[in-house]
């Protein structure tokens, strides 16, 4: 059975003919970061670091940070590690970066854009970041939440390039994926949030139960937008990853590799599946289901159409 295949899986990412899927693991602490040194994970896709401020009532010093982060490049010595920055406000509100009480507050002042509440925090947590993974040349990589103009990612790019990061941005808002060359051409990587992505291009609340058809990173809408973004990556030869929930699912993994996305996010325990599901089909079998959900007439027909082509 498929339980039994992932199980089994041992890694790393690739398809049956080959074809290399970075599979990376989505984390929020040190000890996170140990568990998913233990499973096949090649390195960490997504560094959640406003999860470890929740509880704080003011902004921790750049060595408190650093002191913070050490650990997590700790568990993964010589591997890729993507740090994103502060993603604050909407539904994970951080006492010392957040505005309280917006009226929308998906909407709102959250990820890049609390900076425009105090400009130097994103600087200090930048420092934070480059002085607890000292010595790892080219392999930190940090980006930013929530970006949606290129001013932004200009301003983001430089600040990290300064301190000797790799630096990128995630794709979250449609205006990005729309631009997706033009913002590409400024950053050295992207890492599509497709919960979020979803979100605004469904306009609909990815906490509200109640549209969970809607919040479905299947809709074929939310596919074009992928599908558009990872082309311009294949064009400028950047990587693209994918770190939202839509990475863990097995059946849609293979279409974002046949889209041409390089690396997939997620939580440990669903590397297993991922892995073992890609390594069952070709590399053509993906492309091929990456063509045919794109004429597809709604989420279901997409999911349809990628099970008949991969025979899954
Ligand atoms: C996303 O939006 O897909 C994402 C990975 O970020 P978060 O879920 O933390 O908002
Ligand atoms: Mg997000």
């Amino acid at each position: 059975t498929q339980r039994e295949l992932a199980k089994s899986w041992q890694g790393p990412g690739r398809t049956r003919d080959g074809e290399p899927v970075q599979l990376l693991a989505n984390i929020q602490d040190g000890e996170g970061a140990r568990t998913a040194a233990g499973s096949q994970a090649e390195g960490v896709g997504l560094f959640r670091t406003e999860l470890c401020f929740l509880g704080a009532a003011s902004e921790p010093s750049v060595d408190q940070q650093a002191d913070i982060y050490r650990p997590v490049f700790e568990a993964f010595p010589g591997r890729k590690v993507v740090v994103r920055t502060l993603d604050a406000g909407s539904d994970k509100p951080v006492a010392w970066a957040s505005v309280p009480d917006e009226e929308n507050p998906a909407l709102g002042v959250r990820g890049l854009r609390t900076s425009g509440i105090d400009p130097n925090q994103l600087p200090h947590q930048v420092d934070a970041i480059a002085q607890a993974a000292a010595g790892r040349e080219g392999e930190t990589w940090v980006m930013a939440p929530m970006v949606s103009t290129v001013a932004e990612a200009k301003w983001f790019t430089d600040m990290a390039r300064e301190r000797g990061l790799v630096a990128g941005i995630m794709v979250e808002v449609p205006a990005v994926a729309i631009l997706a060359e033009q913002f590409l051409s400024i950053v050295d990587f992207f890492s599509i949030g497709t919960n979020d992505l979803t979100q605004y291009t469904m306009a609909a609340d990815r906490m509200n139960p109640n549209l969970a058809t809607y919040t479905d990173p299947w809709q074929p809408g939310v596919l074009a937008l992928i599908a558009r973004t990872a082309e311009a990556g294949r064009k400028l030869g950047k990587p693209v990853g994918v770190c939202g929930e839509a990475a863990a699912d097995p059946l849609l993994a293979c279409v974002l590799h046949g889209m041409g996305i390089t690396s997939l996010s997620m939580a440990s325990s669903a590397i297993g599946a991922v892995g073992a599901q890609l390594s069952q089909v070709t590399g053509d079998q993906c492309r091929e289901a990456a063509q045919a959900v794109i004429g597809a007439g709604s989420a279901d027909d997409a999911r349809a159409e990628a099970r008949r082509v991969l025979g899954a």
